[in-house]
């Protein structure tokens, strides 16, 4: 059976080197990192995940905000904030939680944020220099991010020889990972809902990373054996053994069957999620350090 790639607890490694470095900052310079989070509407999903942020920013010892706007917020309300943001010198993060409510053009919201302020790395500038590997001054969008941290625990930083098949095209995941893997020396398959042969692509790879949205996609027969699978998916499905209307999160791989496949695997939860928000916090941290004249810290886990 497989290794089981333990996010929450590389997880914890990150976020307790990013509180080591903030109480340094703080040291050195009386400063703390800042980060806004802003949540618009009532998204249960959304109220979660920002909950979830705004409180590990607080016990890294950043400074902390929750902006939280009513459903009926206009395009307006919203980007003079972001422009309060950009502009307030405490705040080196500025995260909108998407979805933003229909109405609302969320591209041009999220690329009013200022790249320097760009913890999730959406930012066209941030996006562009991971796309031609320029990553000094890069954020990198967290998923991706995290997930490759945990892949550098299994292979180390150089993946040279090996085959990565990644499944979903997305601009939040699947492309920004396949640009990581590609800077890390892996020869990158982008698989999607065109692909003709999923089954079989996916049975080339030495890395699967799966980000579709699709409860148990990805079967074990799928995969090679000894396979690296890194799980993106977080699905709600019914949980009828829990009781009525109770709910559990699976991935986008079916882990029963994958575990007996793969050589190491990524648990939901436990996996990847954990690592998206430590790494928001590693990002605003670095973008805290870069405004202070700081050298830039790393993020890379030793085995
Ligand atoms: P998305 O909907 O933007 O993109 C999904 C991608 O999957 C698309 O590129 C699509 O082409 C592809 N796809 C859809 N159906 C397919 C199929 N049948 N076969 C092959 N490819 C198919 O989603 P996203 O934002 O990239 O998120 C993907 C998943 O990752 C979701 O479950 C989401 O909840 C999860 N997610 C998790 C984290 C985290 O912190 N762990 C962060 C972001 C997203």
């Amino acid at each position: 059976p497989a290794t089981v790639i333990d996010g929450k607890l590389q997880s914890e490694r990150v976020a307790e080197r990013v509180k080591t470095l903030a109480s340094e900052l703080n040291l050195q310079t009386g400063k703390k990192p800042g980060l806004a989070v802003v949540l618009v509407g009532d998204d249960a999903a959304s109220q979660v995940y920002v909950g979830a942020k705004t409180r590990k920013a607080a016990e890294c010892g950043f400074h902390s905000v929750q902006h939280t706007l009513p459903s009926d917020t206009t395009e307006d309300q919203l980007a003079e904030l972001v422009d309060q943001l950009n502009a307030d010198p405490t705040i080196h993060g500025i995260l909108v939680q998407l979805p933003l409510p229909d109405g609302i053009n969320a591209p041009r919201i999220i690329q009013s944020i200022s790249a320097e302020k760009d913890v999730d790395g959406f930012h066209f500038l941030n996006v562009g220099m991971v796309g031609v590997g320029e990553f000094a001054n890069a954020f990198v969008p967290c998923t991706p991010a995290g997930a490759m941290l945990l892949i550098e625990q299994i292979h180390g930083r150089d993946l040279s020889g090996l085959n990565a098949v990644v499944v979903g095209r997305s601009n939040i995941v699947g492309k920004p990972m396949a640009n990581l893997l590609i800077a890390h020396n892996a020869t990158v398959t982008v698989a999607h809902s065109r692909t003709k042969d999923l089954p079989g692509t996916v049975r080339q790879a030495d890395i699967v990373v799966a980000a579709v949205g699709r409860p148990h996609l990805v079967k074990g027969d799928w995969l090679k054996p000894g396979a690296t699978v890194i799980d993106v998916g977080i699905n709600r499905v019914p949980a009828p053994d829990k009781g009525e209307n109770k709910f559990r999160l699976v991935g986008d791989v079916d882990y029963a069957e994958a575990a007996q496949v793969a050589g190491a695997i990524t648990p939901v939860p436990g996996g990847v999620g954990p690592m998206t928000i430590s790494l928001l916090m590693a990002n605003t941290l670095v973008s805290a350090y870069r405004e202070a004249g700081l050298p830039k810290p790393s993020f890379s886990l030793d085995k």
